[in-house]
């Protein structure tokens, strides 16, 4: 789960991390009491939205007036932003309006897990304000890595070596690596980010943006994190699927999949890829999915408009393959099936469940294996679009 700027900015405050003064504001009318609370211009309008690259996109804007802080809340709030990272965009409901501060100079400082590592990594650079990934691309010496043992965290000793290479304060800056380890493991995060993290022209170290994201898994023992969930970032089918337990997520081709498992899921995507096809969305409906999930899952499937034909792709074993075959009939006979479905299915009782299938009088289309079905999906959706 990804939390706003504001709110991520409110941990960091609690953990110690030095962020501008500021205040959230959901109206004009709010923002115009924050701006009188924080008392002095120029002051910085934030839309908050889940997606970076705010500042090149006119989400971030410094305004040294009433008048000019009007427009600039009026410019974004009900609208929608658009940055490279989230060409759709995403709606503005509130802004976060913070004091300016007089920057020196920009760094990037981030944890989350490394997967080929098997660890958290520190990573940081001097090469600040710009995206890790574009740094990553074009001078990948520029940022320094830092590993992490979980067993002992991150060592002090480390934070001092970084503050020396980044040229920061050395207690500050330890200061503020250390809190931001004890946010990722406190919170479960899957990241923590702060980019830029500056140096101001006082000397000061300070949290200038804020990204935190909560692994979703976690979120059971998080209540108070979960509670400052905004739905209106991610798309409603999304917020369906998570009501249902179901790991869905959107992307932008014309195949819906629906697969049991994240293997076997990650594996369908790469096969209808391959056969020249783009997948309409990721859908896991778990290893030990009931009729029940198939069904919601099935009808979040048809209820995606880019979907011009789908692909199920399920290996049968605590779901025998009859009793899935028997609730895509059950499900189909509640959604409208606008759309080709071809199905491949193995395992427990693949004869029966092709038996039901096929005489179901339904638009079902029989996929003798994972390729035969893959070819199947892209051929029908281009035909279909
Ligand atoms: P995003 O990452 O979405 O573009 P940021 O919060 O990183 O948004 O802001 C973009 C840029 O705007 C920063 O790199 C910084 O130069 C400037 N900025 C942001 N907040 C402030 C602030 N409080 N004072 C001065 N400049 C700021
Ligand atoms: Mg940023």
């Amino acid at each position: 789960m990804k939390l706003h700027e504001h709110q991520a900015k409110e941990v960091f405050a609690r953990y110690g991390i030095p962020v501008p003064d500021g205040k959230v504001a959901f109206s004009l009318k709010e923002a115009k009491q924050v701006a009188e609370e924080l008392g002095e211009f120029p002051l910085v309008v934030k839309a908050q939205v889940h997606c970076g690259g705010r500042g090149k996109a006119g989400g971030v804007k410094i305004v040294k007036d009433m008048d000019e802080l009007e427009k600039a809340v009026e410019g974004m709030l009900g609208k929608v932003l658009k940055t490279f990272q989230c060409p759709d965009g995403k709606p503005v409901n509130r802004v976060w309006i913070e004091k300016a501060t007089a920057i020196d100079k920009e760094f990037y400082l981030s944890i989350t897990l490394d997967r080929a590592r098997s660890k958290p990594v520190l990573m940081a650079s001097a090469a600040g304000g710009m995206e890790i990934e574009e740094i990553a691309k074009e001078n990948p010496e520029a940022i320094i890595i830092e590993e992490i043992d979980p067993e002992l965290g991150l060592m002090p000793y480390q934070a001092r070596k970084l503050a020396f290479k980044l040229g920061l304060p050395v207690k500050d800056f330890s200061k503020m690596a250390l809190a931001l380890y004890k946010i990722y493991t406190d919170l479960d995060a899957s990241l923590v980010e702060i980019n830029p993290l500056v140096l101001d022209k006082e000397g000061r170290v300070i949290a200038l943006d804020a990204k935190l994201e909560v692994d979703d898994n976690a979120l059971f023992r998080h209540k108070d994190i979960e509670e400052m969930e905004d739905e209106t970032q991610i798309s409603p089918l999304e917020v369906e699927a998570k009501k249902y337990g179901l790991n869905y997520i959107k992307l932008s081709g014309n195949i819906g999949c629906m697969v049991n498992g994240a293997g076997l899921a990650m594996a369908t995507m790469d096969i209808i890829k391959l056969a020249g096809g783009e997948p309409a969305n990721f859908l896991d409906v778990g290893g030990g999915a009931n009729v029940e999930q198939i069904a919601n899952a099935f009808r979040i499937l048809m209820a995606d408009e880019d979907v011009k034909a789908v692909f199920i792709n399920i290996f049968g074993g605590i779901l025998r393959c009859d009793r899935l075959a028997q609730g895509l009939v059950e499900a189909g006979k509640m959604v409208e099936l606008s759309v080709p479905i071809v199905v491949r299915m193995e395992g427990t009782n693949v004869e029966e469940g092709k038996k039901i299938l096929a005489e179901s009088g339904m638009n079902f289309v029989n996929a003798e294996d994972m390729w035969d079905g893959a070819r199947k999906a892209v051929d029908l959706a281009q035909k279909g679009s």
